[in-house]
């Protein structure tokens, strides 16, 4: 299978990859990569790290420099896609004009579920989506005195932690009981928390927020669904995405939180492909549904499986799913999903802060959480990526060490 003209809406982690893959594994034909954001594309994570403190130069966040497309003959256009029209294989865009395609590739990402609460159209209140983002963020966060942090998932607790460092008062809240509730196990929750506090953040669980109020137009006090009132200088949330998946519902192709992918990666549409946070596809490590994933390795991934399909090598998608974390010095990486997770072992030394929590599903490994014990990671991924026969019987064995049990059960 060779097609002659690939175009690419997004270029993001999963849009920018797809490109440089399939020039990477000699692909010959034409690559449009189309971009909604203004600039060269850039890496995302560092947007609420190291971006945010300045410790990260724009050219350091670029993928590559202006000269990678020129020499790579990759497209690089500004402009925004509006409408797929499948029958004539043809994509509309925002200036006017269209482009065609052989083969399509969907990578559009997601936005921040927006903050629908009174007053969140003021002044000091921020999400961290983008570059410009950061950007508006970046200057003011030395002088914030008193800020909150709406939701404690991965960013938000990324951007209290950075917040708390520069001297800040940090409030977060959060409508769940615990950090990161819906991705990590309570014991890892637990450690997060600990931390948090110790670095003078201060946890509001269970609680909403109901309203923001200013002065001047500027927000000055939040006020939370139990009744309290916090005066602040500053808001941030991050409370989830919302697959930017219009274009493709509008021209067709199925779309269920996100656009439905198969193994193949390929839409409802053989001529379509979709990728990255977009896409809602069937895993093989989360066998019961489809699922979407947040991640740069699932974008990344995704994207060369997608590159080999369009060059020939056609493979289904069977990548194990990992994430990672920084937040003040702790690295939190994940191997493997937790959904349905049964059964905990932690490992390691909580008062050092370094601790790997096994997760069991009926006694299977489905998922490793360590936290600044890279070393654990790596193997994590090893075992989960193949049938490992650990158990939690063994694994709460006195003295059981999970690197030395990887390579005496490594299969020959
Ligand atoms: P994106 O990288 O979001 O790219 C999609 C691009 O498509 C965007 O530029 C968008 O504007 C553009 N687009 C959308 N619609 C159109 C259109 N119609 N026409 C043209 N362009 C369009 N993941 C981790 O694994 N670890 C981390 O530590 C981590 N930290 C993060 C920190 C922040 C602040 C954020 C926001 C995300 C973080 N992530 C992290 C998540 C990770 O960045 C995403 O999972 C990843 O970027 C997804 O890649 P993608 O290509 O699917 O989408």
């Amino acid at each position: 299978m060779s097609f002659k003209k690939v175009v690419i809406i997004g270029a993001g982690h999963g849009g920018f990859q797809l490109a440089a893959t399939l020039r990477q594994k000699g692909y010959q034909g034409s690559i449009k990569l189309i971009s909604d954001e203004p600039g060269l594309p850039y890496q995302r994570p560092p947007l609420s790290k190291t971006y945010l403190q300045g410790k990260l130069s724009d050219h350091a966040m670029l993928f590559r420099p202006a000269s990678f497309y020129e020499t790579e003959k990759v497209e690089l256009i500004h402009d925004s896609v509006t409408a797929i029209h499948r029958e004539s294989k043809t994509i509309e865009l925002r200036s006017g004009g269209g482009l065609n395609y052989d083969h399509l590739v969907i990578a559009s990402g997601a936005r921040n579920r927006p903050l629908n609460i009174p007053g969140s159209d003021l002044q000091g209140v921020y999400g961290i989506k983008t570059r410009n983002d950061a950007d508006l963020l970046a200057p003011i966060l030395g002088s914030i005195k008193k800020l909150a942090v709406i939701g404690a998932g991965f960013i938000g607790l990324e951007f209290a932690a950075v917040a708390a460092s520069l001297g800040a008062e940090v409030h977060v809240i959060e409508l769940g009981e615990r950090p990161m509730q819906r991705a990590i196990s309570a014991e890892m929750s637990e450690l997060f928390c600990r931390a948090h506090e110790q670095w003078g953040v201060t946890f509001h669980f269970n609680s909403g927020v109901s309203l923001l109020e200013g002065e001047a137009g500027k927000v000055s006090r939040l006020l939370t669904s139990k009744g309290e009132a916090i005066d602040l200088d500053c808001v941030v949330y991050g409370i989830g995405v919302i697959p930017n998946i219009e274009i493709a519902a509008n021209s067709g192709l199925k779309v269920n939180n996100g656009i439905i992918i198969d193994q193949y990666l390929l839409t409802s549409d053989p001529n379509i492909s979709a990728l990255g946070d977009v896409a809602n596809f069937p895993c093989r490590y989360f066998a019961e549904q489809t699922i979407r994933l947040e991640s740069v390795q699932n974008a990344v991934d995704q994207a060369r499986t997608i590159a080999a399909r369009i060059l020939g090598d056609i493979a289904p998608y069977t990548a194990l799913p990992w994430f990672w974390t920084d937040q003040g010095n702790l690295k939190l990486q994940i191997a493997g999903l937790s959904i349905g997770c049964d059964e905990t072992v932690t490992l390691g030394s909580d008062s050092e802060n370094k601790i790997s929590v096994l997760c069991f599903k009926q006694g299977t490994l489905i998922c490793v959480e360590s936290c600044n014990l890279a070393g654990d990671h790596m193997v994590a991924r090893k075992l989960l990526s193949r049938v490992s026969g650990l158990t939690p019987e063994i694994a709460k064995a006195a003295g059981f060490n999970l690197k030395k049990w990887e390579l005496e059960n490594r299969p020959n």
